[in-house]
């Protein structure tokens, strides 16, 4: 069984993108930034359930919080080779009121984030000759989204660079993919009001937001053995919402 790295595993899609890699039998560390209580609680269900998990707090925006990141994992659990990059935030604004703290912000957290952590997993899984990346970006990224120019920047971001690492890093059995996820129930979306929500619903062949466990079976899926034909791809989570 392998080692996986999820960044953001403490709440949303990351904590069952950490609950279902641990229940395939990988040896999971939960990254948080801020919310050490739930990624203790992860940690607590996934060693409950009998498997194995480590918290770990680092800002994966920074470079120093990546390279601590990864010290820590490699020392605790070994070399990562399953990197989930998840974390996420949203300042949303129209952009004539978005200030330069507010793309700054995003734009580290979400996709800085993204070349600090594969860069830094990289080289163990060259040496290894096998390794998965897979990065949440967004159905924002591929469409577009008004008040998310920063988020959608970002997340269009993530689709480039994955193609781009999928071709550098291909023939050393390392695929690279990321999962677009449409509207899920999670804190960030816990915000948006009832009139907004039907008017996805309409816009959503499926008529409904996802749960975050149908992101983390599209996770699980392209971090298996079976799945090693598949790079360089983004897998569509969204409803029907971006069609
Ligand atoms: P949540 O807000 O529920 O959770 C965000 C997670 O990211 C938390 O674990 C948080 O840690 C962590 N995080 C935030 N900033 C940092 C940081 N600087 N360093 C390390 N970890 C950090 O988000 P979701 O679960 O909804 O989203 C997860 C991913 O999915 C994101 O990339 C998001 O953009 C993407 N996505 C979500 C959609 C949705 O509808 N929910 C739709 C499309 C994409 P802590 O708990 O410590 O704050």
């Amino acid at each position: 069984m392998r080692v996986a790295l999820v960044t953001g595993g403490s709440r949303g899609i990351g904590r069952a993108i950490s609950e279902h890699l641990a229940g395939a039998g990988h040896r999971v560390a939960v990254n948080y930034v801020r919310a050490k209580d739930e990624a203790d609680a992860v940690v607590a269900g996934i060693g409950a359930a009998g498997g194995e998990a480590i918290a770990v707090a680092a800002d994966v925006g920074t470079e120093a919080g990546a390279t601590e990141l990864f010290a820590a994992v490699e020392e605790r659990l070994g070399p990562v080779e399953i990197l989930v990059n998840n974390a996420g935030i949203v300042r949303d604004n129209l952009l004539l009121r978005m200030s330069p703290e507010e793309w700054d912000e995003v734009l580290a957290v979400n996709l800085r984030s993204v070349f600090l952590c594969t860069k830094a997993a990289l080289r163990p899984m060259v040496r290894a000759r096998w390794g998965r990346i897979i990065s949440i970006t967004s159905v924002s990224g591929i469409s577009g989204n008004a008040g998310q120019a920063n988020y959608a920047a970002a997340k269009a971001g993530i689709i480039g660079f994955t193609k781009s690492i999928s071709k550098e890093v291909g023939s050393r059995g390392i695929t690279v993919n990321a999962v677009a996820p449409g509207f899920i129930e999670t804190d960030m979306t816990a915000r948006i009001d009832e009139s907004m929500r039907e008017a996805v619903f309409g816009q959503t062949a499926v008529g409904r937001f996802g749960t975050v466990d149908e992101i983390s079976a599209a996770v699980g899926y392209l971090a298996s053995e079976q799945a090693g034909y598949v790079t360089g791809q983004v897998l569509v989570v969204d409803g029907g919402l971006a069609i």
